[in-house]
């Protein structure tokens, strides 16, 4: 199946488990359109089926879980007509959603097929941490249309869209298919794109390199076979009354089937040459419409439905926009927005639909983007505020106690970490309940810094929970804590416990009955944590380790254990600054960006496959030395079967074959809990020296003897995931290795793989995928949500957020609960914006 085509499929799988949340992605699955649909043309997806697919993920946002799941599934459907493969039930076992793909099975527990129809049950023995639930919508809604649905705004933009001459029951479902539903709802329908025949160049003055639109007529289509016969071109010939232009497109034959002699076009792309006569591979093109081109010089350009045309839905929204933009009330201030340089929201939304210049519809899109961010951090503000407004209660600790915690430690702590520490100390003696998010590349050692917190307050009595995504982690941190809270002057082995799903019964009702009572101080565990019959008695402090991991509601859960806790959040996840300031504007914020002394960066190569035997060579070697490797294996449906490579097939030949003399330890998800536990503990304790797994071992695993990290079908994931899996070496004072090695040969000039060899920062890594691909992937849950209405506004741009903030935060200190009279628009706005569901604080 193509590449694009099985992401498609992840990104389902994963939405499915979300509970159709729309979670999947950042931004709502609709944000995936933004890389998906250029990749499909890339593989050669069957350009009906790209349509579908954009069409069905345009609207998906404004759908309830239950047509969500119905679109998904008929959507998937469509995509099996075409390609058959796709729509075969892929085998894949029951594995929790962890944002990745589910680890194969060994044959004998193979469970039943499922695919898109047949939800993954969660297996019984424990219920996964990670789960998110639907959430409640405490972040901005999808319904809400910031400025045009205020009681001031003329009752006409609530009205339906039959109202619209030519518009009966049947069109109004079409659009209300595209999110569609009111006038308003029309205003804020941004075109996806514009063909701008402004720029227009006649076909004779075009020049090598230039990156154009231009407009002919179709003289020719031809297919040939190339590379004897296994590809096809199609040649087309175009013209205008100046000269003629060849197009070519590799391996489309639809394109074949699309165009016709006689056929007006308007291609866009970059004039290549090929044997001295000038040429564009792939451009974009479309029909044109004539009279377009007469009446508008920039034209939009929406996403549709098959079952309706550009023409139409541009003669509605010319309709709507030019009755009713002039029309709508600016619930910003005159003061903010002249203050931020921006046009009225009048002026913004008739030009976002019908731009009469580039620079209009710049100015246009800066306003709706503004609008988005100022509204998300006046939100964040407000939670900020709001969680402020409470008391917590006091924690101080003495400098010298402190100090004599940390010079206890095997190690110097770094300054990073130091100043981390100071500020936790302060919140915890400010009186108010700490809201902190300690941020810091993975090794950057954050959970000593969490564990010296902890200190600070189960010393004076109180009890801490920390909870981590699995429970391999868990127990890391469990030793981890023990070490350091337990002994001299500090805890009882048994004041801390351990609790993870596989926590036998009988202990787990010790552990329950220790903490209601108090007698436990420390809990640290995964989500077998927050059950509803873990009651604490005096819960003051908590910890959520590698926070994307969980839902708002999880942590919420926590937190409502205590009265007014504080909170620590922990993230691996490097955020760039800017998305910081946007999704995590109600946090205070530490970074920890500095990694211990003494750690060198791990040196990163990408091999061939054939090269493999180079790497196997660098593993014996390294275990001769006494070092320790992990072989990783990308988690593969059978479906695939030929062209994967996987953890337990091929853990056989390794073992037999690879490796005789060594010995290998297998992991992988399918194992209960206590073998997972049972495999790490070996191979902590030296009694393997390979580790052959499946990225079960992403997460926080701490193992500073090992070495090498050895990935397999490295081109399949993500540059968070690759970038996790190498934190997993490089822990310790000697050099390390992260070998990537894709499935296939071409794959080893994947960008994301070479930029893994150029980088160890993780905060570049994420730059660059943000850059590269939207912010999808280095982000959690929490963020998803945030983005759901940023339909103009980008995350990456730092700029227009700071801008957004500083308006924000200026009028916070004005009038922070939005009372003065010039401000009851904006506040009206504001609470639209939001809803009535409070954001939660982590
Ligand atoms: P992460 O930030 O990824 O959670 P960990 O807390 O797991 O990192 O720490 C990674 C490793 O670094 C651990 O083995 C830990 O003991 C060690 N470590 C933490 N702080 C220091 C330090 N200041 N100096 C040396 N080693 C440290
Ligand atoms: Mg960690």
């Amino acid at each position: 199946m193509q590449p694009s085509l099985e992401k498609l499929r992840k990104f389902f799988r994963l939405e499915h488990e979300n509970k159709y949340a729309n979670t999947a992605i950042i931004g709502g699955l609709a944000k995936m359109l933004d890389f998906w649909e250029g990749e499909a043309r890339a593989d050669g997806v069957a350009e009906e089926v790209i349509q579908a697919v954009v069409a069905r993920l345009r609207s998906y946002d404004k759908l309830s879980p239950e047509g969500r799941a119905e679109s998904l599934k008929g959507l998937w459907k469509r995509i099996g007509e075409t390609y058959p493969e796709a729509g075969q039930k892929p085998k894949v076992p029951n594995q929790p959603p962890m944002g990745n793909q589910p680890p194969r099975l060994p044959k004998a527990e193979q469970q039943p097929d499922q695919s898109l129809d047949s939800p993954p049950a969660i297996p019984q023995q424990e219920k996964p941490a990670y789960q998110p639930k639907p959430r409640p919508a405490p972040m901005p809604r999808s319904d809400a249309v910031p400025g045009a649905k205020t009681s001031q705004t003329p009752a006409a933009l609530n009205a339906e869209l039959t109202v619209l001459q030519g518009v009966g029951p049947r069109h109004a479902e079409t659009l209300a298919q595209l999110g569609m539903k009111t006038l308003g709802d029309m205003l804020y329908y941004f075109p996806r794109r514009y063909e701008d025949y402004s720029q227009l160049k006649p076909i004779q003055s075009l020049m090598y390199g230039d990156v154009v639109t231009a407009l002919g007529t179709v003289q020719s289509v031809h297919s040939r076979p190339v590379r004897g016969g296994k590809m096809t071109i199609i040649e087309v010939v175009i013209s205008d009354t100046t000269g003629a232009l060849r197009l070519s497109y590799f391996n489309q034959p639809w394109v074949a089937n699309l165009l016709k002699q006689g056929d007006a076009i308007a291609v866009s792309g970059k004039v290549d040459q090929y044997l001295g006569r000038l040429v564009m591979n792939s451009p974009d093109w479309e029909p044109v419409e004539v009279e377009n081109l007469h009446t508008a010089r920039i034209v939009p350009i929406y996403s549709l439905t098959e079952k309706i045309t550009q023409k139409r839905i541009r003669g509605l929204m010319n309709q709507v926009v030019s009755h009713w933009a002039p029309a709508v009330v600016d619930a910003l201030p005159e003061k903010i927005r002249l203050g931020a340089r921006l046009v009225s929201l009048s002026e913004a939304l008739m030009q976002a639909h019908f731009p009469v210049s580039q620079d209009r519809l710049k100015a246009a899109r800066e306003r709706l983007a503004f609008d988005e961010i100022f509204y998300l951090q006046m939100g964040v503000l407000r939670q900020k505020r709001d969680w402020k407004s409470v008391e917590g209660r006091r924690f101080a600790v003495q400098t010298e106690w402190l100090d004599s915690r940390t010079a206890g430690l095997p190690f110097e702590l770094t300054s990073a970490q130091k100043k981390s520490l100071e500020e936790i100390r302060a919140d915890l003696d400010s009186g108010k309940p700490m809201n902190r998010l300690v941020q810091g590349d993975v090794g950057s050692g954050k959970t000593v810094v969490a564990a010296l917190a902890a200190s600070i307050v189960v010393s004076n009595g109180a009890q801490a929970a920390i909870m981590a995504p699995t429970s391999i982690l868990a127990e890391q941190h469990f030793r981890n804590f023990t070490n350091l809270l337990a002994g001299e002057g500090g805890l009882q082995e048994s004041e801390i416990c351990l609790l993870v799903g596989s926590t036998p019964d009988i202990r787990k009702e010790e552990i329950r009955q220790g903490l209601a009572d108090g007698s436990v101080k420390v809990v640290i565990g995964t989500h077998a944590v927050i059950e509803p019959d873990v009651l604490f008695k005096d819960l003051q402090f908590i910890v959520i380790d590698e926070q994307h991991r969980f839902g708002v509601e999880q942590r919420k859960e926590l937190r409502s254990k205590g009265t007014n806790p504080h909170l620590l959040v922990m993230t691996a996840t490097p955020i760039p600054r800017s998305l910081a300031l946007t999704v995590f504007g109600d946090l205070d914020i530490s970074v920890i960006d500095e990694m211990p002394v003494g750690r060198q960066p791990v040196s990163t190569h990408v091999l061939r496959p054939q090269e493999r035997e180079r790497a196997f060579t660098l593993i014996r070697g390294q275990i001769r030395d006494g070092r320790q490797a992990f072989i990783v294996y990308p988690l593969i449906d059978e479906s695939e079967k030929i062209e994967a490579r996987a953890a337990v097939d091929d853990f056989e030949v390794l073992s037999k074959q690879i490796f005789p003399k060594l010995k290998l330890g297998l992991l992988h998800g399918r194992m209960k809990p206590a073998e997972k536990e049972e495999v790490m503990a070996k191979f902590r304790d030296k009694e393997f020296d390979i580790l052959v797994s499946t990225t079960v071992v992403e997460v926080g695993v701490d193992v500073p003897n090992s070495t090498v990290m050895l990935i397999e079908g490295a081109d399949r994931f993500g540059l968070a995931q690759l970038h996790q899996l190498r934190g997993r070496v490089g822990r310790g004072a000697e050099q390390s290795y992260c070998l990537l090695i894709p499935t296939h040969e071409d794959a080893a000039e994947n960008e994301r793989l070479q930029a893994m060899a150029q980088t160890n920062s993780g905060f570049e890594l994420a730059d660059l995928d943000l850059k590269t691909r939207g912010p999808g992937e280095f982000l959690g849950t929490r963020q998803a949500g945030f983005a759901t209405t940023l339909k103009m506004a980008s995350i990456t741009d730092v700029a227009l957020i700071e801008k957004a903030r500083g308006q924000a935060q200026a009028l916070f200190e004005r009038d922070p609960y939005l009372q003065m009279p010039e401000h009851s628009l904006l506040a009206e706005s504001f609470e639209r914006f939001w809803g009535t569901g409070k954001g939660d604080v982590s």
